[in-house]
């Protein structure tokens, strides 16, 4: 059986890639799901031992958010991340973060490129996502674009650089989609808090290809109790509202017949002030963790 100092050996400096030229790597590692048992253990005593095993008491505490136990543990990563990802990641305030400097040091030579087949569409119901994916023809010009415009935007980069302007000023119209690299060093409940907001199905995809890479390589093995806990408690669970249970509630009183209900049924069960409204989010939240618990048809 691989020992722990082995499984932190063979993972650090391991680059799991992300998009076409990014990647997360593990740098260092403080504590495994047994620090937070140790945490937690202090809190609530000996006592505990007796009622709870290991995994049982993580359990207990991801379930309940008793969270400080979980800030007992830290990692370090390595992320190379083009930019316009990594403004979305550094706004999560609770970490310490080193970026390479593009002030002391020439930009990479690397933006983020598409595919023809990963262009994808404005969503209609959410301004802030993607839709379907578009047509290759589509996609074959807009790549094509996109190759011309990051090309020149690279020369102008390089001939500023040639002409003498401070590296400084020359960076200034680089595009987002230039990559960074930085080290990332979080504790595991803000690291858990990222995670799920950005391995999340409404955050940009991009960055959910990096939270979920760090999620799955390496918080996976370093914590297989907390992982468990988080996979099962946070990003498999689901958040119902006073109003949610109202509806659901209301539903079963007043339906005639048994699950999945009808588009109508819901609608006749819906909560009071949404009924005036033609579109209400709440309401398409409502509707869509019905439609997961198999209570709405789609
Ligand atoms: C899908 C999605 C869409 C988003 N859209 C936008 C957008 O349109 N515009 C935009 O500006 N941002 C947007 N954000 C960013 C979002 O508002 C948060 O800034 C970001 O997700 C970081 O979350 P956080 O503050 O909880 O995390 P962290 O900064 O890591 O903080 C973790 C927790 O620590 C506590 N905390 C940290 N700092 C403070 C503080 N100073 N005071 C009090 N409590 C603190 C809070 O409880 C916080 O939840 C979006 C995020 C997501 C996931």
């Amino acid at each position: 059986m691989t020992s722990r100092s082995e499984l932190v050996e063979e993972l650090r400096w391991e680059k799991f890639s992300v998009l076409d030229d990014g990647f997360v790597c593990l740098v260092d590692v403080m504590g495994d799901d047994s620090s937070v048992v140790q945490a937690a253990r202090v809190s609530y005593g000996e006592g505990t031992k007796k009622v709870s095993d290991d995994r049982t008491l993580i359990r207990y505490l991801l379930r309940h958010r008793h969270t400080t136990p979980f800030e007992m543990a830290e990692i370090k990563i390595l992320v190379r991340v083009p930019m316009d990802c990594w403004r979305q990641w550094i706004r999560h305030r609770t970490a310490n973060v080193n970026e390479y400097s593009t002030r002391y040091s020439i930009a990479i030579d690397a933006s983020q490129t598409t595919t023809p087949d990963q262009w994808r569409s404005q969503a209609e119901n959410n301004r802030q996502g993607s839709g379907d994916l578009l047509s290759l023809d589509e996609g074959e010009k807009l790549t094509a674009s996109e190759k011309e415009f990051q090309d020149g935007a690279k020369k102008l980069y390089a001939d500023r650089l040639e002409a003498g302007v401070a590296r400084e000023q020359a960076r200034k119209d680089l595009p987002l989609s230039t990559y960074t690299e930085a080290y990332w060093k979080v504790d595991l409940h803000n690291l858990l808090h990222f995670l799920s907001l950005r391995m999340d199905s409404h955050a940009q995809q991009e960055i959910r290809d990096y939270a979920t890479t760090i999620g799955e390589k390496i918080v996976k093995p370093l914590f297989p109790i907390v992982w468990e806990s988080f996979v099962d408690y946070r990003m498999g669970g689901m958040f119902l509202t006073r109003l949610d249970k109202e509806v659901i509630k209301n539903l079963s009183q007043s339906s005639q017949s048994s699950p999945p209900f009808s588009e109508e049924e819901f609608l006749n069960s819906q909560y009071t002030d949404w009924k005036e409204l033609k579109r209400c989010r709440e309401r398409d939240e409502c509707r869509q963790k019905l439609v997961n618990l198999g209570l709405l048809s789609e």
